[in-house]
């Protein structure tokens, strides 16, 4: 791709990478700040991937986002540390001794990025008209729960002519908990939870968000039989138009 084709438009593009069996999107604001949010699974080479839709020069990303700590949205983080300079990094501060996340908090802690813990009454304003919108889960909820999915970061990156909501692996537990909440939820793309799997995307939240459109990030023939076949009835039958990472490879989406 040509440099000049990397530059700042005035646009908001987010890149739902071809990461194989996980999550990881690259968002570039209209001025050109990148957020990260989540870093793919192993197999998924992240890095590689968000290094073509960055200038060369560009060595710097304003904010990594981990919405759990869990091996499939995490593994290219380090190495995203040790290649770029992160300008912060939001995430819910949930304890695990996952080795490969202990590196991401070592290398953290060693080049003193600023750790923000998400917190539903703490918005993000990113300029140019791009807000972060942290949904859920609430910060006295961390470390109450062994199941790292549903303590999932919730978001949504709101702009002035659309949205995206973001809810990592969130279950419907969680889902219940963030419509409990009263927030609102509403959004044009939805990232759907937990690569599309039966135990997320419950029909009262899709109701809430009312996307005109759900990204999938699943894995190619992955063995969990992401997404489930229960979930993408439940799309079609709510008429909803849903995209998969699986299907078509790298997804960009632009406001
Ligand atoms: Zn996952």
């Amino acid at each position: 791709m040509h440099e000049l084709m990397l530059m700042p438009d005035g646009r908001l593009h987010i890149y739902f990478m071809d990461v194989g069996q996980g999550d990881s999107a690259l968002i570039i604001t209209p001025s050109g700040k990148q957020i990260i949010i989540d870093g793919g699974p192993a197999e998924g080479s992240a890095l590689a991937e968000i290094s073509k839709h960055m200038p060369f020069f560009d060595r710097t990303i304003d904010m990594l986002v981990l919405s759990h700590p869990h091996l499939d949205h995490l593994f290219a983080f380090p190495e995203i540390l040790r290649r770029y300079r992160v300008g912060r990094v939001l995430m819910t501060g949930e304890q695990a001794t996952l080795p490969r996340y202990q590196e991401f908090l070592g290398l953290i802690k060693e080049q003193r990025i600023p750790i923000l813990l998400a917190d539903p009454t703490k918005d993000i304003d990113f300029g140019d008209g791009i807000t972060l919108d942290i949904v859920w889960p609430k910060p006295n909820l961390f470390g109450s729960t062994s199941d790292g999915n549903n303590t999932s970061v919730m978001l949504r990156i709101l702009t002035a002519s659309g949205s995206i909501f973001f809810s990592g692996d969130a279950e419907e537990p969680e889902e219940r908990a963030a419509l409990i909440s009263g927030a609102d939820l509403s959004a044009t793309i939805l990232k759907v939870g937990h690569h599309g799997s039966k135990t997320s995307s419950g029909t009262g939240f899709l109701l809430a968000i009312q996307p005109s459109t759900g990204v999938i990030s699943a894995g190619k023939k992955n063995q969990f039989g992401h997404p489930h076949a229960v979930i993408l009835n439940r799309f079609k039958g709510l008429g909803i138009p849903l995209r998969a990472t699986a299907w078509e490879g790298m997804i960009e989406v632009e406001f």
